[in-house]
């Protein structure tokens, strides 16, 4: 069971598995997935080029399979770039790929060193895992989950302690050996801990590619898709959350209920698309002049809610006049030429042990009485 070759069998297998599940994600235009693929498809090159050892060439069972496991790493980190979003590319890996074809080049025809390769091998091993562990702990999107990244992470620097161990061993020649495929304790070791490599890598772009799948399905449900703002949902949401918790910290949480004037009229005039550009102008300009912790959604149509935590409604009165009277001096953007648009504010502080929706309907007969007193004003309840 736990000969070499039996070894490099099952490996092959499982990375063949690998590009199967990583297939599946191929449609969903992932950045980095390509790389993944490939990657496990020059992992099956090098295993097959492996296991010839003894019966073919040395340029291909010793040169081109180390070769090809080097480049296979690359991709892994090479897709992991891409994934992340980084603008550069990773050159050190590079290079290692050039410093594995030297090194194996020369200690196979040249001078003739089994341990040297190993060596060789084992550092550019061990130098992308580090890379790899270094570039999901540093470059983790903060917004996301942890775990995959951490999943990663770990795997990385258990297999770059793997290749370090390896490539010490050989190089102070703790382990003789003259083959790859040679039957000995300590080969054996490293090829068994080796064989967790590709399905570990691969468990692991696969759950970052499911988290961007997660992150995408979950902005579509939290973010309204014409302004940018947080939907109906996600605003509701987040401010069940924030009432609930002021009675401890004791600050006040104002909310601000926002309705565009006579929107109805813009539609009519200047058409629908104009009304839609109104829209996510307003959104822009709002989420430009809110402060940090404001929540800014839209409640639906022409309407859009603001909380603001530590805030009271007197306080939250002048940061919307503030605001009425910005709009009216702000840049049209892309708006239609002569389209001004004014709004209307209805203001509330949310009192203890009330909850969300009742502290909304005092907001909202606010905003009514906005409109009944002539709009393009702000009026607390
Ligand atoms: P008021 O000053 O009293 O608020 O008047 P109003 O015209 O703004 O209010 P009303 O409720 O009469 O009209 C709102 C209009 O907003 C009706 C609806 O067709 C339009 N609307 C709702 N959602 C959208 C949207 O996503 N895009 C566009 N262009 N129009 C929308
Ligand atoms: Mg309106
Ligand atoms: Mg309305």
């Amino acid at each position: 069971m736990f000969n070499p070759l039996t070894i490099l069998v099952v490996t092959v297998l499982s990375s063949a598995m690998a590009m199967a599940v990583l297939g599946s994600l191929w449609r969903a235009a992932i950045p980095g997935v390509g790389y993944w693929i490939s990657a496990n498809a020059v992992a099956i090159a090098a295993l097959l080029a492996f296991a010839l050892q003894g019966h073919g060439p040395h340029w291909l069972t010793i040169v081109a399979a180390n070769e090809l496991l080097a480049i296979s790493l690359l991709l892994v980190v090479e897709g992991c770039y891409r994934f992340l979003g980084r603008r550069t590319r990773p050159w050190a890996g590079y290079a290692g790929v050039l410093a594995v074809l030297i090194g194996i080049t020369y200690w196979t025809f040249v001078s003739p060193d089994f341990s040297a390769r190993v060596t060789v091998v084992s550092a550019y091993h061990a130098g992308l895992y580090a890379m790899l562990a270094v570039m999901m702990l540093r470059y983790r999107p903060s917004n996301r989950p942890r775990y995959c990244y951490y999943f990663l992470a770990v795997a990385s620097v258990l297999l770059c302690a793997g290749h370090l161990s390896r490539g010490v061993m050989y190089s102070f020649g703790m382990l003789l050996q003259t083959s790859l495929l040679q039957v000995t304790p300590g080969n054996v070791v490293f090829l068994a801990i080796g064989i967790l490599a590709p399905p570990c890598l691969s468990i692991g772009v696969v759950m970052l590619a499911h988290d961007r799948l997660a992150e995408r399905l979950e902005r579509l449900a939290n973010v309204d898709d014409l302004t940018g703002a947080l939907s109906r949902r996600a605003f509701l949401a987040i401010g069940e959350a924030l009432p609930g918790a002021t009675p401890r910290t004791g600050s006040p949480v104002a909310m601000a209920i926002i309705d565009i004037d006579s929107f109805k009229a813009v539609n009519d005039h200047y058409g629908h698309a104009a009304g839609d550009q109104v829209l996510s102008h307003f959104a822009a300009f709002v989420s430009a002049n809110l402060r940090g912790g404001d929540v800014f959604g839209r409640l639906g149509g022409e309407e859009f809610g603001v909380l603001c935590p530590a805030t009271t409604s007197a306080e939250a009165v002048r940061l919307m006049d503030r605001l009425r009277a910005r709009l009216a001096s702000a840049a049209p953007g892309e708006l239609p030429r002569g389209l001004k648009y004014t709004f209307s504010v209805g203001v509330d502080q949310h009192r203890p042990g009330e909850s969300l929706a009742q502290l909304m309907a005092r907001a909202d007969g606010a905003l009514y009485a906005a409109k009944a007193s002539g709009r393009n004003r702000v009026m607390a309840a």
